[in-house]
């Protein structure tokens, strides 16, 4: 459904006269054509009302919470019959709390497990400082008891932006060029973003809620303790060289955990601490302490810990919290001397919690640190789920009632059996994909760095890597210190008759995508197969551009296949994870292993999710497939376009091997512009999409639009663009499976029919 601009302009004044209450109300339109949207009809929001007679049953006011006058809304429903009108969109205002659905939205969409308004569309509208803001439409699926966001309208306010798949969204609107510039430099912090690089609001509440009761000034939250720790130290071995670790520790998983990172570390014993000076910074050494009980080790052993402040030599605590960081109120004094302290927070199922919580936090008062490790934290992946985030952050009360009955578990993740739905999951994507075994992770780039750091070997230092990867895995590759010391090989698709010559035995990895971002080039995975299997080297494919639908890189030799979970198999924008699925069931024993000491499960809320929209997933790529050739046809035969990228391009010499490997195209069309200038560029994505979303990601069910090289490679030379023939001013559309793909082509021809040659 598309809300014309009268209509949101109506709902949106509406909006504004009621502000700083919420307002409420129908749009109706005649009952037999589906998408007539005629006349808005305000109504009465009696919250208040209710609220004065029984605030117990009715805590919220009209300042955060609406009902609609039931009178008034029989009233409507008579004189509508007689019209042969209809109620189909029903409409609230959000006042300063931004455009989303919240869960108050859902149990109000819902009576008795059923939807509350059968076939009608839910529409939310931000009033920001008593101004027009975002909007939102969704319809709600009973099934998943949850929003499906159907559209966002037009922001009207080219500075606002908003975040797409509802109260869990992992990404948001970029409205214009203009926006993006402003964000790559620094003089915008985006509200809403990809789920990686603008973490959910509610992680960033739990962080500064963690920090105020720490008393510290920076906490950054992770998926797990033992993610957060080994997190830390890999920044410190990288950015630290000369890092001397010195340990003691009750925790066993660390000792695997500092193998898999090559860290050597010296040991001492809790019982019998080493004086202080004996450690020296300059020497680079760092004090690592994984005591049973931090919080009482650090009070016993106050003044010793004091001591390494003057001697400005990093202490790291790692450990469990005091479960008393969760009463009300709880505050404790930041130990003068102590760097970093790194803790779990993971509870066990309990009656607050049916599905427990799992995540981990590093809290320190370094300025720069911090801020390296949050960058870091982007592209490495080890994120909270803002589930998780969210459950913690409505339940501290709950939770801290629980909490003396609850029992600690030092650093392990909150279950360490896996979930019915997370095993649901494994093996319906084993079946997809011919593999032995699989596992999820918390992002598809934490799927992709512990495949990465699993197969990383002092003696096989050459690493092979074919085509133009994903941003973020090709800066994983490159930027980290670690792995400068890497000889890595990069081969374009048509140079695959240089590896043989390449391929050595001390190749840790050969890795590639089934269809690269966004140039949608198919590199010959049977052909990079049988070398590397003859050599026993292993072979690592990104398989989400493909999807499992659409290509098994396991039938063609893969060793390793990795997805972006977040992408097509969930669809709807609002789930963050990744898998790795293995061709040989001794590979899973090794990834397991690792898996588990770095903490790097998935959340059992997240999988919970990702099953739920699996559901449908075959059906939904069948149509993902069809929509993008039709996208990628129109786009060939228009005057405006200069060149189309797509896997099943029949001219693109990087696509020879599409028909033979890929059973569909996948939804990634990208396309340049004829006059292919920033100018251009701005008229064609500045403008209005009715049906067509601006935000940065793919594999959603609605069709989104990008420009995707200012978004990854803004700050490149053109010297190093031309290198990986990347066109600054490429679009990228990833089509959306919806079922009807003419306003999609209506919308792309408004916005090219925008552009000048
Ligand atoms: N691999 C590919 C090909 C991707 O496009 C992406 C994300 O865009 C990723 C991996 C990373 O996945 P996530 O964003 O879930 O961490």
């Amino acid at each position: 459904m598309v809300i014309p601009a009268n209509i949101l302009a109506e709902c949106h004044e509406h909006g504004v006269e009621a502000y700083p209450e919420e307002t409420c109300g129908f749009v109706v339109g005649n009952k037999d054509e589906t998408d007539s949207l005629e006349t808005v009809y305000p109504m009465r929001n009696i919250m208040n009302e209710l609220h004065e007679e029984d605030p117990e049953q009715y805590p919220r006011t009209g300042r955060d919470g609406y009902m609609i006058d039931p009178r008034e809304h029989m009233k409507l429903e008579r004189s509508l019959k007689k019209e042969g009108k209809q109620i189909k969109v029903i409409y609230h205002s959000h006042p300063d709390v931004g455009a989303y659905f919240s869960e108050k939205d859902k149990e109000d969409a819902l009576w008795n497990e059923k939807a509350r308004y059968p076939g009608i569309t839910f529409l939310v509208c931000a009033t920001n400082k008593g101004k027009p803001g975002d909007a939102i439409l969704a319809d709600f699926n009973t099934d998943a008891g949850d929003f499906d966001i159907t559209q966002i309208p037009a922001n009207n306010s080219a500075s606002s932006s908003g975040l797409l798949g509802g109260a869990f969204g992992v990404t948001g609107i970029l409205p214009t060029v203009d926006f993006i510039h402003e964000w790559k430099n620094g003089e915008r912090e985006l509200e809403y973003g990809y789920f990686r690089f603008v973490p959910h609001k509610k992680i960033k509440i739990l962080q500064t809620e963690l920090g105020a009761r720490h008393q510290v000034r920076h906490t950054l939250a992770y998926c797990s303790g033992r993610a957060a720790l080994l997190e830390l130290l890999a920044y410190l071995q990288d950015s630290r060289p000369q890092t001397k670790l010195h340990l003691a520790s009750t925790e066993s998983f660390l000792l695997d955990a500092l193998k898999s990172l090559e860290i050597s570390y010296s040991p001492f014993h809790f019982n019998k601490l080493p004086e202080a000076e004996i450690f020296s910074a300059k020497e680079g050494d760092v004090i690592l302490l994984a005591p049973e009980n931090p919080e009482s080790f650090v009070n016993e052993n106050t003044e010793w810990i004091e001591n390494f402040k003057r001697l400005r030599v990093p202490v790291i605590i790692f450990g469990e919290l005091n479960s008393e960081f969760r009463q009300p109120g709880f505050k404790r004094d930041w130990p003068i001397g102590l760097t970093y302290w790194v803790a779990d927070f993971s509870l066990p199922e309990s009656k607050a919690l049916p599905s427990g919580i799992q995540g981990g936090v590093i809290m320190s008062n370094n300025d720069r640190q911090m801020a390296e490790l949050a960058e870091l934290r982007k592209r490495r992946g080890a994120v909270l789920s803002a589930r998780d985030a969210a459950n913690f952050c409505e339940n501290f009360a709950k939770i801290s009632e629980e909490s003396q009955s609850l029992s600690g578990n030092s650093g392990k993740s909150a279950s360490n059996t896996t979930s019915a739905p997370e095993a649901a999951v494994v093996r319906q994507l084993c079946e997809w994909e011919h593999a032995a075994a699989g596992l999820l992770f918390p992002s598809g780039m934490a799927a992709i760095m512990a495949v990465l750091t699993l197969l990383r070997k002092k003696d096989k230092p050459r690493l092979i890597v074919i085509g133009l990867l994903y941003s973020d895995t090709y800066s994983l590759l490159i930027d980290s210190g670690k792995s400068s010391t890497w000889d890595a090989v990069f081969l374009g698709l048509h140079e695959l008759d240089r590896l043989p010559e390449v391929l050595t035995k001390d190749t840790a990895m050969v890795i590639t995508e089934t269809i690269t971002n966004p140039l949608c080039g198919v590199p010959d995975l049977e052909r990079i197969g049988k070398l590397t299997n003859a050599l026993g080297v292993p072979f690592v494919v990104d398989n989400t551009l493909a999807s499992p639908a659409n290509c098994r890189p396991i039938d063609w030799g893969a060793d390793y296949v990795i997805h972006s979970t977040t992408k097509y198999l969930n669809g709807t924008n609002d789930h963050a994870g990744g898998s790795v699925l293995v061709k040989c069931p001794e590979n899973a024993i090794a990834l397991k292993n690792f898996q588990e000491n770095w903490g790097l499960e998935i959340s059992p809320l997240e999988a919970e999710v990702l099953w739920n929209r699996m559901q449908d997933f075959e059906e939904r790529m069948k149509r993902f497939n069809e929509n993008s050739l039709a996208v990628a046809n129109y786009m060939e035969e228009h005057s405006e376009v200069a060149r189309v990228y797509y896997a099943f391009s029949p001219s693109d010499v990087s696509c020879t091997s599409a028909p033979k490997l890929l059973s569909g195209n996948g939804g990634v069309v990208s396309f340049v512009l004829k006059n292919d200038s920033e100018e251009n560029l701005r008229r064609f994505y500045d403008g209005e999409f009715s049906s067509i979303l601006k935000a940065p990601t793919l594999g959603s069910n609605q069709t989104l639009v990008c420009p995707y090289p200012l978004l990854t490679h803004y700050h490149a030379s053109d010297e190093e663009l031309r290198e990986i023939e990347l066109p600054r001013y490429l679009i990228r559309i990833a089509a959306g499976c919806e079922n009807e793909i003419e306003p999609i082509l209506a919308d792309l021809e408004s916005a090219l029919l925008r552009t000048t040659r």
